[in-house]
């Protein structure tokens, strides 16, 4: 299985990619957590990715395509993967269909409102990449599973997170018809509790299985 994971920043796209892979065994390829690591090991495509970044803009295309056809040779993608943030853009989705065959595109849909509270809110945890939301974190500052300190992505701060909706509805929504055209769009209700959105996700994709 090859699947696309489609939605606006604030989705819950990293949380549903995880229940995905444990539940279809296929590896997960966020191209965002690929540029944070470049960025923090501080790699030829980190120092290019970090200004795009840090205003809530898209990393140049060339960049993320390289990425993501290296990354797809890797062992662990031999039983399938799931995009997750990849592609953003129409050019990134044609360069992808020289790089493989997509069995299904899931749509994740919610309300701005949503998604502005959901980002905003967001703390993540800076050693095993854990999000956590602040209204459910009850004062706790530090990770569950790992005892590090939770912080704010520097892109999840309000005035990047407006920049990033709209670069979301220029340059990502249009991918919405072009899958839809092709045929293997299946749209969600992100407003869903996130296990109940997982199981209907799950059912989308087994019935393409
Ligand atoms: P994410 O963690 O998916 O929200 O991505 C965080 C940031 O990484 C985005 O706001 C972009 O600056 C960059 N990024 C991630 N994936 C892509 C992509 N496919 N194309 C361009 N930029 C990307």
């Amino acid at each position: 299985m090859k699947i696309i994971l489609l939605g606006p920043p604030g989705a819950g796209k990293g949380t549903q990619a995880d229940l995905i892979c444990e539940r279809f065994s296929v590896a997960h390829i966020s191209t965002g957590d690929m540029l944070r690591a470049a960025i923090k090991n501080q790699t030829e495509t980190g120092l290019k990715a970090k200004t795009f970044m840090d205003q809530g803009a898209l990393v140049p295309d060339d960049v993320v395509i390289a990425l993501v056809r290296e990354r797809v040779l890797e062992p662990d993608c031999k039983n399938g993967y799931i995009l997750d943030g990849f592609p953003r853009t129409v050019e990134q989705a044609k360069a992808l269909e020289t790089i493989a065959a997509i069995d299904a595109v899931i749509d994740i849909n919610l309300p701005d409102d949503f998604l502005i509270e959901r980002l905003s809110g967001r703390r993540v945890c800076p050693q095993c990449g854990k999000s956590y939301h602040v209204d459910l974190l009850q004062g706790a500052t530090t990770c569950s599973d790992d005892g590090a300190t939770l912080v704010q992505r520097d892109d999840d701060k309000p005035e990047t997170v407006l920049s990033r909706l709209k670069v979301y509805y220029q340059k990502t929504a249009p991918l919405i018809e072009y899958y839809k055209a092709k045929g293997i769009l299946h749209a969600v209700d992100g407003t869903q509790y996130y296990k109940i959105l997982g199981e209907t996700i799950a059912k989308e994709l087994h019935a393409v299985q």
